[in-house]
């Protein structure tokens, strides 16, 4: 199976498919997963996050020639509904050319240290620094204005910042090339700078081995598993539909299976906290 990733993802991606599969992974060396966009914006993504990892997964196999493929992908950004937050969202997806089947499993990742902010040379980072992870987490930097500050210049774009040293230096060069002297600043998010972006895209590969496990009950195809979560929990007080999961949708990707199964948490009722008529 070949993993199209030039990040070292493959050595997280290894033994979940191993143990779980008994398939080998090997990698698409040589190829630039960064034509699909990267996380720094050097180059934008030409599509949202699931289809650039299917994309991925096929160039992999063109690549290597092999029939089945795996890619990964992840996004970062503010929790859509408590901005304050940070969250990430994982995405595995596997494709089986001889079975034309594409298995895909995503995560949201409450737990991660994606932030950005303008400093100055001379700053006091320490509190920033910790929270973010540094030195074990990467930085990368970039002038705040004029050129590369949109990330478009390579040169004036330092990633993988892993010591002070290299971030003192760092910070003077941006800020040199900088018309105002300022410095983006931000985590690195390439998985071989990021170990808590590791330990998610573990876990969502033993949960992306699993679903391959499944076979669907009409068909036999594997890859059976939730497709969509069905709001409209009703409240424990009035019983009104909240915006809560009520159900789960599981599904096929190779027949049009479909089967309505409960939360899996057992819950059949939410809390009047939840609800519009409760709590308005
Ligand atoms: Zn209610
Ligand atoms: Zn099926």
């Amino acid at each position: 199976m070949s993993v199209a990733t030039c990040h070292g993802k493959e050595r997280v991606l290894a033994r979940p498919f191993r143990r779980g599969l008994d398939l080998t992974v090997v990698l698409a060396t040589g190829l630039d997963t960064d034509v699909f966009g990267t996380f720094s914006g050097e180059r934008p993504r030409p599509a949202d996050a699931p289809e650039t990892c299917r994309r991925k997964a096929e160039a992999g196999m063109d690549h290597t020639g092999l029939d089945l493929g795996l890619a990964s992908e992840g996004s970062f950004g503010a929790h859509p509904a408590f901005p304050w937050l940070a969250v990430g969202s994982e995405w595995l997806t596997f494709v089986d050319r001889r079975e034309g089947l594409v298995i895909a499993e995503s995560l949201l990742v409450p737990r991660t240290n994606f932030d950005r902010r303008v400093v100055s040379p001379g700053d006091d980072l320490e509190d920033w620094l910790r929270r973010v992870g540094f030195p074990s987490h990467a930085l990368i930097a970039r002038p705040h204005l004029g050129e590369g500050s949109d990330g478009s210049v390579d040169v004036s774009l330092i990633k993988g910042i892993r010591t002070s040293g290299e971030l003192v230096r760092a910070l003077g060069r941006c800020a040199r090339a900088s018309s105002d002297g300022l410095v983006w600043l931000e985590t690195d998010m390439r998985a071989h700078c990021n170990p808590t972006r590791r330990v998610a895209i573990r876990s969502l590969a033993f949960r992306l081995v699993r679903r391959i496990a499944s076979p669907c009950p009409a068909c036999g195809a594997p890859g059976w598993g939730l497709c969509e979560g069905l709001a409209g929990l009703p409240c424990a007080w009035c019983g009104q539909p909240t915006e809560r999961l009520r159900a789960e949708i599981w599904g096929c990707v190779a027949c049009d299976r479909r089967e309505e199964k409960p939360r899996g948490d057992g819950r059949h009722a939410a809390d009047p906290g939840d609800c519009s008529w409760c709590n308005p």
